[in-house]
């Protein structure tokens, strides 16, 4: 099962390997963004690895509420509120349980996808970060109920990075880059990118 430790294992592995996209995910977000998105996360992401530094603050929901609220208040642009959001809720359906089984941690992670919908309204197609994560949920919910934890992770992180990459031709129809219209077209979504990069870490740290 997945224990605190694991978590924390998960936290710092996304902000490891945001810092070392940091640059990638910025390029990706210069022709239909801001080219922040990857200063804009691996600034939130160094705040919640700083308080995990400063010390362990309890359980798996514990630590996914800290980080959520790190990232909310760190991160300005969309993605803040967005990842933000998705930490918080994974963090509720949580709650005190100091272990994560299977069957939790996917309704946990449906959650805080859940969470991504409600705050932003982004629906399949629409060339977000939700383009990764659904198809992830989906793919957990699949596979787990196996004795294969390590594969479903793996499943749901294959998932995600399909799913980034479909967001190239589409159209965008939220955020930023919905502004310029069919100019989206035929460029990978930034958020997808490092939604694709959590669920790998995923994959990498909780099994
Ligand atoms: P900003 O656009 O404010 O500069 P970022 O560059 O950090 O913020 O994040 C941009 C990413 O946020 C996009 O690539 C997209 O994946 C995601 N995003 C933007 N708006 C939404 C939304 N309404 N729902 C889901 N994801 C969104
Ligand atoms: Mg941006
Ligand atoms: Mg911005």
């Amino acid at each position: 099962a997945i224990d605190a430790a694991a978590i924390e294992r998960w936290i710092r592995a996304f902000a490891a390997a945001v810092a070392e996209n940091e640059q990638e995910l910025t390029r990706l977000d210069s022709p239909i963004g801001d080219a922040d998105h990857g200063a804009n996360m691996n600034r939130g992401l160094k705040a919640v690895v700083a308080k995990l530094d400063g010390g362990s603050t309890g359980g798996p929901g514990a630590l996914l509420k800290q980080t959520g609220m790190t990232l909310v208040s760190t991160v300005g642009g969309a993605s803040g509120p967005l990842y933000g959001t998705f930490f918080l809720r994974m963090a509720t359906a949580i709650g005190d349980a100091d272990t994560v089984d299977q069957k939790l941690f996917a309704a946990a992670l449906r959650a805080g996808v859940d969470g991504v919908v409600a705050r932003g309204k982004a629906e399949a197609g629409d060339k977000t970060m939700y383009d990764a994560l659904a198809p992830a949920v989906d793919a957990l919910d699949a596979a787990f109920g196996g004795e294969d934890t390590a594969g479903a992770l793996q499943a749901a992180a294959d998932a995600a990075a399909q799913g980034r990459d479909s967001t190239t031709p589409m159209q965008a129809r939220k955020g930023r880059a919905s502004y310029l219209g069919e100019r989206s077209v035929g460029h990978q979504d930034p958020g997808a990118t490092s939604a694709a990069l959590l669920l790998q870490t995923a994959a990498d740290t909780l099994a």
